[in-house]
Parts: structure tokens; sequence; C-alpha cells
């Protein structure tokens, strides 16, 4: 999106919002035309606001977008779709208010990123619709890693290199992967991974969602996999969130 650009027309998800002033409200949006986005929704709080019930959290929203002075503003909004039975099961709600919180924890506003908006619309349906959303969660949190450069490498083991052979394994985040029995046991920051998780994970990693959701996992098996990508995620985000900081501290002694 070119910097001068004075209005813009996109269709976003809300991740979240702040009051802001009196009766406006900061929106941080996740836009398909520009990626992560923050805009100020002016009036909002006053009573029969008409634009209000279109940008809660997690709703699917068409919007035009004039460039203030700091913040986009809001000038028009049109939901696309409020995931109604999100908002209607604690459970749903809880599993949508994940995945919109790993979005925004794990993006900046860095611009577009098509395929990961198409991602987050799509567990959104999913999380809306399916009888038991458990594996579309999976399947996002995979996806994700995927395309935010952190796939974890399930084939080879990540020390020695040797190709994973069919049997119990390690996992190390650090390494960012699966690690042989040898090379595991030596490895005190790594974690066992059962073969059936390791299968079920390689799986979901090569296929799309409709191959991934045909098998069920087992009960053991579900267990251990949010168990693991949970881990997983946040090692990478405790480091992500550190290195803005990390930069801060080595930009500052360059300067002194
Ligand atoms: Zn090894």
């Amino acid at each position: 999106m070119p910097r001068t650009e004075r209005v813009l027309r996109a269709e976003v998800v809300v991740l979240r919002h702040n009051d802001w002033g009196e009766a406006d409200r900061l929106l941080v949006l996740y836009s398909r035309e520009a990626g992560k986005l923050r805009a100020v929704a002016k009036g909002v709080r006053k009573m029969r606001s008409r634009k209000a019930g279109h940008l809660e959290p997690f709703t699917r929203v068409k919007l035009m977008l004039a460039r203030g002075r700091d913040f986009w503003i809001v000038t028009q909004a049109e939901t696309v779709d409020m995931y109604l039975p999100v908002r209607e099961d604690l459970v749903r709600t809880a599993y949508a208010a994940y995945v919109i919180e790993l979005l925004d924890r794990f993006t900046y506003e860095e611009g577009e990123n098509r395929r990961l908006y198409d991602l987050v619309i799509e567990t959104l349906e999913r999380v809306s619709l399916m009888p038991d959303p458990f594996t579309s969660v999976r399947y996002y949190e995979i996806r994700l890693l995927d395309l935010l450069g952190f796939r974890p490498d399930l084939t080879y083991c990540v020390r020695c290199e040797a190709e994973i052979k069919p049997e119990d394994q390690f996992f190390d985040a650090a390494l960012g992967g699966v690690l042989c029995p040898n090379c595991g046991a030596a490895t005190p920051t790594a974690r066992a991974v059962s073969m059936p998780t390791l299968k079920f994970l390689r799986h979901y990693q090569r296929s799309t969602f409709q191959e991934a959701n045909r098998v069920e996992l087992p009960q053991n098996v579900r267990r251990e996999m949010e168990n693991l990508l949970g881990y997983y995620l946040t090692y990478l985000l405790e480091r992500r969130l550190n290195s803005p900081s990390f930069l801060h501290e080595v930009r500052r002694d360059m300067t002194e």
C-alpha cells in the first residue's frame, strides 16, 4: 500500500479495540489488503451509533478508511460475517479468541499477507460451524507456522540430519524440529514426542484441511499435539517479544 494513499477500501477482521477519548474507539484490525492496521472509529460509544455493531472483536467487516494524522479513520462499515455461533457458545468463543490472539501476537504493522488473511477467515468459519473445532485450530497453528517462516522440521533430525524412523522421538523448540532418540537424549531442553503424534503432525503439515480432517485423532494424540504446538508457539512468542527490546538496547549502545 503506498504511504500517500488517502483512502483505503479494506476487508478486515477486528482483532481488538480500546476506548479512545470521549466517545471513540481505537481498533486493531487485520486486513486482506494491507495486513495489520490501526484505525479510529469515531463516536461509536455513543448510543445508537450504527457503526458500533460492526466493529466488535472477531467480526469480518468491509470498511472504508480515510487517512488521519496518526491512524486510519473508519468512514463506513458493513458486516460480512458476525460468526454468530462463536458468540453463542463459550467453547467456540474461547477457540476464536485464541485464533485471533495468535494472529495479533505474531504480526506487526508490516504489510499485506493475503494467505494469512485467508487462513484466518477459513479458520473462523470452521470454528463457527464445525461440530468440534479442535482439528481446525490445530490445523491453523501448523499453517500459521508455515506462513510466518517457523515451519518445524518433522522429517530429519535437526541435530544429526538422520532421517526420522517410525519410533518415539524428541522435539526441541529452540532447534525448530524433531530429534532422533540419540540426539534427543543428549539435548536437555528436548521434549519427548510419541510416534503417533508425530505422524499426525506430519499429515497435517502436508495436507489440505479436508484431508487432515478426514482422519480422527485418538484422545492421547489430541492432548499431545495441543501441548507440543503450545510449547513451540509459546517459545517463539517469547523470543519474538524479546527481540524488539533487545534491538532497542543494541541501537542505544551504538549511539552512546
Ligand atoms: Zn539425531
